[in-house]
């Protein structure tokens, strides 16, 4: 009998998983994950996106003792602990899922891909979602995303017939042993496939009629929005499960512009969004580090600016709302879209930081913390895309707009809970007299914005526009957009059709 090893990378599930069912009909199993320390290692890795698998695959181990399977958990670099398992128990194939991942990853599936030619093992890796390999017209991209989102989902094993591997198995080392950034949000989501089925009904049965309306408000958008993101991230339900389950939903509204309707619509259209940003990366990894239009190369990087930085990532910019944000990601793992970019435009413009340090540091704090979406919209928040119109949000008018009684503001920031409405998002101009009026113990600590905000907003939008004026770059634009830009088909209102691609939404009204 054949004997197979399977890797669950990022697909930390049984359920919808091609990677386990192929091997299953292969022959015997032996389930791994690998805890690669370098991977955990690098800038962009926290403890609480460690500990969040360390949750899924608890789960993840019961469902497979169900199949009669045990799932191992081993700690070395992917190619050495596979040299070792191989040693010990030869296999004939593995089975994992393409993963578009970080450039570690990317470089440690080259090394892995080099190690089982060497050996004349057949790796076997399907598409986990509508992310594809190799050559790919972009054209016919949305074609290809709505057959593999509309297809069957992969029925999982019965039983499986697993073999063990025979090497010393131990306890995978603690975050503190494997040294990575220690962050811990106290109120991050659990990982795991209950939790997982668990938020999506919740979003699907009770949340989603908020959806629309909701989701740019930092106050409103914890619970309006799905929440599905770390999940879908670290594979604990598939985007295809996703996309199906709130597709039945919709087609078992009886009113089709309820407002839960419109919700569940509105939500299934960014899980195309989710596939379009990670295609992006799969075509080209140097997105990570490099601009994806090169002509905007040197713009940002030799004027580093750690006094910035600092301000920036301890919350101390002195625009409320911005350092809101912060406080409430270090506390939750978590910030809506509108306010994720509200923090890279502000980062980008008057602070004037290019986006790769700015990324890491976001990247440790988003539990969903997905490369291909989040490089590429660092990149677009950034300006450095080349193919979309620059954002540039100004921060006051943001709090005006999506905290307009404060209450965000004072939530995570308690130094302002004493600051009469007026001021409370330009606390510096509170007048002396009055300060000694409203805090009769001791005065508020109000940090003054660390730069001025019109002028230096102004400063960065001409260096930007200069950049995007010259002749070179723009003429270089076509071939960005050829390459990365989205063939979007237009909104659409009405009630899916099964089967039918999901409403789409162009990437500026991506929040409402
Ligand atoms: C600078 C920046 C960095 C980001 N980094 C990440 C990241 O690392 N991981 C991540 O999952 N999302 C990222 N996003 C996109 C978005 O903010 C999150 O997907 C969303 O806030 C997650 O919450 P949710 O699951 O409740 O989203 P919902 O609004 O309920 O959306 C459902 C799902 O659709 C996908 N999605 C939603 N918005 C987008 C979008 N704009 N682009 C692509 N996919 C989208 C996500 O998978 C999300 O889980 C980033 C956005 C910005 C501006």
């Amino acid at each position: 009998m054949a004997k197979s090893v399977v890797w669950f990378k990022k697909d930390l599930r049984i359920h919808d998983n091609a990677a386990l069912a192929k091997a299953a009909e292969a022959g015997a199993v032996c389930c791994i994950y690998i805890v690669e320390p370098s991977i955990w290692q690098g800038p962009d890795a926290s403890k609480q996106h460690y500990d969040f698998i360390l949750e899924s695959l608890r789960d993840l181990y019961v469902a497979l003792k169900k199949l009669g399977a045990t799932l191992h958990v081993l700690t070395g670099e992917a190619c050495d602990v596979l040299e070792r398992l191989h040693a010990h128990t030869p296999f004939d194939a593995i089975y994992s899922h393409q993963e578009t991942g970080n450039y570690a990853s990317f470089m440690r599936d080259l090394a892995v891909k080099g190690w089982c030619k060497n050996k004349n093992i057949a790796w076997h890796e399907p598409i986990q979602s509508g992310v594809f390999r190799g050559r790919l017209d972009r054209d016919d991209w949305q074609r290809l995303w709505t057959q593999h989102t509309s297809q069957s989902q992969t029925p999982t094993p019965e039983r499986l017939v697993s073999f063990q591997p025979l090497v010393e198995q131990v306890k995978p080392p603690t975050a503190e042993q494997l040294a990575i950034d220690l962050l811990d949000p106290p109120s991050r989501q659990r990982g795991g496939r209950s939790q997982a089925m668990y938020v999506l009904d919740d979003f699907i049965n009770n949340r989603s009629e908020s959806y629309r309306g909701g989701i740019s408000s930092p106050l409103s958008a914890p619970t309006a929005c799905s929440r599905i993101s770390p999940y879908l991230t670290h594979g604990c339900v598939s985007v295809r499960e996703v996309y199906q389950r709130v597709m039945y939903a919709i087609a078992d509204e009886t009113q089709e512009d309820s407002r839960r309707a419109k919700g569940l619509r509105s939500m299934v259209s960014r899980l195309y969004w989710h596939c379009h940003f990670i295609q992006k990366l799969e075509c080209e990894p140097e997105l990570e580090f490099q601009n994806m239009h090169r002509g905007y190369d040197g713009l940002r990087e030799n004027d580093w600016n750690a006094k910035h930085f600092d301000a920036l990532s301890e919350g101390r910019t002195g625009w409320p709302i911005v350092d809101a944000c912060v406080a409430m990601l270090k506390h939750t793992g978590w910030i809506n879209f509108r306010m994720r970019a509200m923090l890279v435009s502000t980062a980008a413009y008057p602070l004037w930081l290019h986006w790769k340090p700015v990324g890491n540091w976001l990247a440790r704090h988003f539990l969903d913390y997905e490369p291909g979406i989040h490089w590429s919209q660092m990149q677009m928040q950034s300006g450095t895309t080349g193919i979309n119109i620059p954002r540039i949000y100004n921060p006051i008018k943001q709090a005006q707009d999506h905290d307009p009684r404060g209450v965000f503001v004072r939530k995570w920031l308690p130094e302002l809970r004493q600051v009469p409405d007026p001021w409370v998002f330009e606390p510096w101009k509170i007048p002396d007299d009055l300060i000694r009026t409203v805090s009769k113990v001791s005065p508020p600590k109000i940090n003054a914005p660390i730069v001025d905000l019109e002028m230096s907003t102004r400063a960065a939008k001409q260096k930007l526009f200069e950049r995007r004026g010259r002749p070179e770059v723009s003429a270089e634009k076509s071939a960005v957009l050829n390459k990365h830009g989205s063939r979007k088909r237009p909104v659409l209102r009405n009630k899916p059709k099964s089967g039918t691609a999901p409403p789409v939404s162009p990437q500026h009204t991506l929040d409402f």
